[in-house]
């Protein structure tokens, strides 16, 4: 069952998490593979999907956000668009646009940044936005600090946390076609300036973090994918006095969940207009949407979409009601 641990060093400023996605994690492949207008994605997108599901959950259930976390990399290669998406529930969903050949094996910059214009977002959007409020989003490039480009998303992280909130990150992570797994670990962020000192005093002020970052960085892919996650955390820190919270598993763990649903599908389809939509009716009898995320196919026939827009005119008196 897929689960997801957080945990603490005692007396020191590091925290951390854990995450496995198993049940969860095959749920989002074999959905994926049974969508008639996608099917499954090459190896190496399901291997990348997999570590950002877990990454975006290692996040999500790091700062407690009352919203979703987007993790998203606009790439400029075969791989369009990567999307993994976390609730505070620990629900997640993720889904790629690929268009062209990704070959065996690809490195994570042959799918998303052949021509260096490759990006990682990360967006906070708050459950309960207030009108005209917009989303927090920040953006990094797919670079390290030499201008190498990164070949592992965990590097590409741990330089946004970096950049965009001054905090030491380490972050391991893996998957396969069974598990998508992760382990973080964060230096607790001080008040305001403290922070910003601490980062430039280095070595001392963060010599517990980096102790417990070399620990974190022994453990394998291998041993991340097979272990159990407890075991995983006994094997690296057993010489720590680590402090866990109540684990996530079962109902309150992470799982699938998709908040794709017909009555958005037809304020879509109402958004077409009218026109737009008749002439789809016209070239076929439906009008069909699947769901990127979870595969739902939704259809609408030509009465169906009469009656979204005589529902949108009666909420519109007096206009069109379809732009
Ligand atoms: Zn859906």
């Amino acid at each position: 069952m897929s689960e997801l641990h957080r945990f603490l060093f005692e007396g020191l400023p590091v925290r951390g998490a854990i995450v496995r996605l198993t049940d969860s994690w095959q749920e989002v492949l074999s959905r994926r593979k049974g969508n008639n207008g996608g099917g499954a994605y090459p190896a190496p997108v399901r291997a990348l999907l997999g570590e950002m599901a877990a990454a975006a959950l290692l996040m999500q259930s790091n700062i407690k956000f009352n919203g979703a976390l987007v993790l998203q990399i606009m790439g400029d290669g075969p791989v369009k668009l990567a999307v993994a998406e976390a609730q505070p529930n620990l629900g997640f969903r993720c889904t790629a646009t690929v268009q062209g050949e990704v070959g065996e094996g690809a490195a994570l910059s042959e799918m998303v940044n052949v021509l260096n214009q490759g990006k990682c977002a990360i967006t906070l959007d708050p459950k309960d936005r207030l009108p005209g409020q917009q989303p927090y989003q920040g953006v990094v490039p797919l670079f390290g600090d030499k201008r190498e480009k990164l070949e592992r998303l965990s590097s590409v992280l741990e330089h946004y946390m970096l950049q965009s909130e001054q905090l030491d990150t380490h972050l391991v992570l893996a998957a396969n076609d069974q598990t998508a797994a992760g382990i973080l670990i964060q230096r607790m962020p001080l008040e305001g300036e403290k922070n910003r000192e601490a980062l430039e005093v280095g070595i001392g002020v963060t010599e517990d973090f980096n102790r417990i970052s070399i620990l974190t960085s022994s453990i394998t892919p291998d041993e991340l994918l097979n272990l159990p996650a407890l075991d995983v955390l006994h094997r690296l820190f057993w010489e720590e006095k680590l402090l866990r919270h109540e684990p996530q598993v079962g109902l309150s763990g992470p799982h699938f969940a998709c908040s794709c649903s017909a009555e958005r599908v037809r304020r879509m389809i109402e958004s077409l207009g009218v026109q737009e939509a008749e002439s789809i009716l016209a070239e076929r009898n439906d009008i069909e949407v699947g769901c990127d995320f979870c595969g739902q196919q939704y259809r609408f026939d030509a009465v169906d979409a009469a009656q979204i827009f005589t529902e949108a005119h009666k909420r519109a008196p007096g206009s069109a009601g379809v732009q």
